[in-house]
């Protein structure tokens, strides 16, 4: 047994063999078909989850509508007072569940830690917002007449989350949906469905202590086919899809043939912009810390940077000798800086950019590879990378979910940014300056075409207080804090009418 998992698994009732559909309390046996969950740290079957069915499915829904009914007329204060719970009951087990995460998706243990802390914070977050779901009042151009809006639930919300934040994303979905009076059906990645099954877990008791009925909090386990069961549903009036551009493109159009809505969060492929006034200390951690943190998977990754020619030379060596002092190792001890892949065809992708952006004229910096040998029997442990190389590379252009890094020149800010914004994603940048010209220039409406533009801070890394999410490819979706609730609610306008006549808007006359 390494690093207490055994322990903490049973602690969150993980077990070797689970069921995958629940409404809460009640897990719903759904036939023969499994997922095995593989750990990428040391390539033990972790346990194994059983996939929805049709049928199941259909009970998960028709629970949820009734608990919609009950759920939306409990003030929404009342709901959050019930999240703060959850926050606490997290609170709890945030070393058990920091623990699980890092062993079944391949993050360091700290950033196991991190995503629960983020998963609190989003609570004690919601718990304030309950309070401050407001509408607006309007003068209304009548006499005697009222007019205000006000934010209604929307009903149930299908959250679709990808392997890499395998339960922070769909917090930051849930938490908010409740307290807004919606009730959510969670499917998590097929790559990591046992943090799934222990936030079900988790939430669950919370529910059932408060007397709440079932179906508040469900999930549904299974690849894409068990997403599609909720994105072609008119029963789920909101989808929020968090992975690849490539299901997003699917799943949005799947969701607009119904005229569903649904919240995107897609892939990215962030710059940084070194200035020839960057405080180079903080580039070069920036940089490294966003290029290898989560051994590049994360969506906020460091994919790019644009260095000034004058300081080109400089960052280059420094970042390769940085690199040359990582520590690569299971992710669990606490001694290694980078951890592995979330499986070998991931691998096989890293491999396979490298050696596609080589053929394109890309000049190794720092080589990659594979590792092999004691503690990296997975398989799934790769080499950080640096790569000198051209914008418009067809592989520059895309998102590879693995620590390679393009490094690139500039001349003038304008060519630095027009080169930032070169690419069809759109969600985190930024640029390391000292100059204060060049950064409101950089955060102007010429500047970044992101959904998150930093200042001498990396890409990736965002509190949970603002909004989230990107544009163009990246899908357009904001999610977490500032008023991304609107998202979660339906908006309705009521005009009233406390006058004794009945004037029409428009001064339009109608008498009989
Ligand atoms: P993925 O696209 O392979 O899968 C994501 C989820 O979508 C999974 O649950 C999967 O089962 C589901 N899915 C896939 N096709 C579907 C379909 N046709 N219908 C319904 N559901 C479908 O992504 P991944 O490999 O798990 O995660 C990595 C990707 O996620 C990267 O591109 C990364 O940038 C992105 N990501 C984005 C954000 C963000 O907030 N913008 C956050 C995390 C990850």
């Amino acid at each position: 047994e390494s690093f207490g998992v055994q322990k903490a698994l049973e602690r969150l009732g993980v077990q070797s063999e689970n069921l995958g559909t629940s409404t809460g309390n009640r897990w719903i046996n759904s036939g023969k078909e499994f997922i095995s969950s593989f750990s990428p740290a040391d390539g033990a079957l972790i346990g194994k989850v059983q996939v929805t069915d049709e049928e199941s499915y259909e009970k998960v829904i028709a629970q949820a509508q009734d608990a919609f009914k009950v759920w939306r007329n409990m003030p929404a204060p009342q709901r959050g007072e019930i999240v703060r719970q959850i926050g606490n009951a997290l609170r709890d087990v945030k070393a058990d569940l920091g623990k699980l995460v890092s062993y079944e998706m391949g993050k360091s243990y700290q950033e196991g830690l991190g995503e629960v802390q983020e998963m609190i914070d989003i609570c004690d977050f919601a718990v304030g917002l309950s309070r401050q779901l407001y509408g607006l009042t309007m003068h209304s151009e009548r006499p005697g007449h009222r007019m205000y809006e006000q934010w209604h639930p929307l009903g149930v919300v299908g959250v679709i989350s990808a392997f890499n934040f395998p339960v922070a994303v769909w917090s930051w979905n849930a938490m908010i949906a409740w307290v807004c009076g919606d009730v959510c059906i969670w499917k998590p990645s097929e790559k990591a469905p046992l943090s799934g099954v222990a936030c079900q877990h988790i939430v669950a008791k919370i529910f059932k202590e408060n007397g709440l009925p079932e179906g508040v909090s469900s999930l549904i386990v299974g690849d894409y086919k068990v997403g599609e069961l909720m994105t072609t549903d008119k029963r789920v009036p909101l989808i929020s899809a968090t992975g690849s551009t490539r299901m997003g493109k699917i799943v949005g159009q799947a969701v607009a043939a119904r005229l569903g809505r649904s919240l995107l969060e897609l892939g990215g492929n962030n710059a940084i912009i070194i200035s020839e006034n960057a405080d180079l200390e903080i580039a070069i951690r920036g940089a490294l810390f966003g290029a290898v943190g989560t051994a590049g998977q994360r969506c906020t990754s460091t994919r790019r940077l644009i260095i000034h020619e004058s300081v080109y030379e400089t960052v280059k060596e420094r970042l390769a000798s940085a690199y040359g002092k990582l520590v690569i190792g299971n992710p669990l001890d606490e001694k290694n800086h980078v951890g592995p892949l979330i499986d070998k065809t991931a691998v096989e992708m890293y491999l396979q950019a490298i050696e596609k952006v080589k053929a394109e004229g890309g000049k190794v910096v720092v080589e990659g590879g594979v590792l092999s040998g004691e503690g990296y029997e997975s398989g799934c442990y790769v080499r950080p990378c640096i790569i000198e190389a051209e914008n418009h590379f067809e592989m520059v252009q895309e998102e590879t979910f693995a620590p390679i890094l393009y490094i690139m020149k500039y001349n003038t800010l304008e060519e630095a940014i027009a080169m930032h914004n070169g690419v069809p994603q759109g969600l985190s940048s930024a640029i390391m300056t000292l100059n204060m010209r060049e950064a409101e220039a950089f955060l102007s409406a010429a500047g970044s075409d992101c959904g998150i533009a930093n200042v001498n801070i990396g890409t990736s890394g965002a509190e949970i207080g603002g909004a989230f999410g990107g544009e163009k490819e990246t899908g357009g979706g904001r999610e977490s804090g500032s008023d991304s609730w609107k998202a979660y609610m339906r908006r309705q306008t009521n005009t009233i009418n406390y006058s004794t006549a009945l004037p029409l808007a428009q001064g339009i006359k109608f008498d009989i």
